[in-house]
């Protein structure tokens, strides 16, 4: 295990052959998947042989940096709504809050397992991160090549492949 930093958040970095069966996105379809965030926490997952690839490290930390910024922006939420409606709960109203912050905890994998417009933009977001840093060999994955996996069927992104180059592209 190792541990990198996102801000102030230190993240934990786990190298172990579990990545497809622990992993948030769909499970052994299409290419076999080489890193991930668990749905239950948000760490990184990367196989071993990933040591040293920094593209997916950084691709996996945006997946990250996701899972935060949806429990604060959905805690928020919750607590806002909470404290409107806390005549209503009465005496479960520390119940009520304990299980938004559950809500609040798995706003990312939730959001991103049944939403395909959310899955769509975390996996640009995450993949134009990607772009910029190298692999093991001390290479940058192709814009080609990220489309090619954006349009692929792990994803289920309904995207082809001219269309997924494009969403890439722009900044
Ligand atoms: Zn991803």
């Amino acid at each position: 295990m190792k541990m990198r930093n996102l801000g102030l958040l230190p993240v934990p970095v786990f190298y172990t052959e579990r990545v497809p069966s622990l992993a948030a996105g769909g499970a052994g379809q299409g290419a076999p998947s080489k890193g991930g965030v668990p749905w239950f926490a948000p760490v990184i997952l990367l196989r071993p042989e990933c040591h040293g690839n920094e593209g997916i490290l950084q691709h996996e930390l945006e997946h990250v940096r996701q899972w935060w910024t949806s429990f604060f922006l959905t805690g928020g939420l919750v607590i806002l709504n909470l404290c409107a409606v806390r005549v209503a709960f009465g005496e479960t109203f520390w119940q009520a809050a304990f299980l938004g912050l559950w809500f609040s905890w798995l706003a990312h994998p939730l959001l991103y397992r049944a939403s395909r417009r959310y899955r769509r933009w975390s996996e640009i977001r995450a993949y134009r991160v990607q772009l910029r840093y190298p692999d093991t060999r001390g290479v940058k994955m192709s814009l080609s090549a990220a489309a090619e996996l954006l349009a692929g069927p792990r994803y289920r992104l309904g995207l082809q492949f001219k269309e997924a180059r494009s969403l890439l592209a722009e900044e």
